[in-house]
């Protein structure tokens, strides 16, 4: 199985529109970072988490050919805004899976109305399959996929478990009962905002007490915001299995 860290930054994206922050002005590669996502490939499958408006400049970045689905964690729209973009994808494939919570889908079904309504379908919109995310595990190709329910400050968000890979962006907290579902995961994808605290994510203090919790062969962080500081600085501080993720970061397990 092969990780393919799409994006790594938080919701504004690294470099901030308009900002002279040091970290926007940096030109360590490492600390451009586009929207969260990660693609998941193994056997002939490839699976997207999220699909936020950098989405195309993912894809084409990555040179990824098809893609077999999009699993989301929630409707926010840095997760969700590059829904259209699945067209090259929609015209060679046909209709493209996408695998949501009910919620989500819903907020989807408003924001691309074009997208699911079937009457007088404009030739060139998308269209896709939906599949409906419950707290079962669900089948992605020919694996298992465990849905992991997270607090994203007050809203469900799901992570997921793929064997033994876990991918959790957006969480603030976790239930105790959930807990049991990372259970033996080598790796573990979590978010770390910054140093600050944040009301709806961890923050480095948090993420490093959960990774501590679930102990993982190695963590990495994502979902970083430009307040966090230099990827090189950050990384020279943090324990020696964790690391900060950054764009097109490949992880094989
Ligand atoms: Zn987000």
């Amino acid at each position: 199985m092969t990780i393919t860290f799409l994006g790594t930054g938080t919701s504004q994206g690294i470099p901030v529109i308009g900002s002279d922050h040091p970290v926007c002005m940096s030109t360590d590669p490492r600390d451009k970072r586009l929207r969260v996502s990660v693609l998941i490939s193994w056997d002939d499958y490839t699976y997207v988490i999220d699909c936020g408006p950098d989405f195309r400049q993912q894809m084409l970045t990555n040179q990824v050919r098809k893609i077999d689905g999009i699993v989301f964690t929630h409707e926010h729209a840095d997760h969700t805004m590059g829904l259209d973009d699945i067209r090259p994808f929609f015209f060679k494939q046909g209709d493209i899976p996408i695998y949501a919570h009910e919620r989500v889908l819903d907020s989807l079904r408003t924001r691309f109305a074009y997208i699911f309504s079937s009457e007088n379908k404009y030739p060139g919109a998308p269209s896709v399959v939906e599949n409906l995310l419950t707290d079962q595990p669900f089948t992605l190709g020919n694996l298992d996929v465990i849905p992991i329910n997270v607090w994203h400050g007050k809203l469900q968000v799901y992570g997921f478990r793929f064997k033994d890979f876990a991918y959790l962006t957006d969480v603030k907290s976790v239930d105790e009962t959930e807990l049991e579902k990372l259970k033996g995961v080598k790796v573990l994808v979590v978010n770390a905002l910054r140093k600050e605290e944040h009301h709806s994510h961890f923050n480095e203090e948090e993420a490093l007490a959960f990774i501590e919790k679930i102990q993982p062969e190695r963590a990495y962080l994502t979902h970083i915001s430009h307040l966090y500081g230099f990827h090189e600085e950050i990384q020279a501080e943090l324990p020696e299995n964790v690391y900060i993720a950054y764009d097109n970061l490949q992880i094989n397990l």
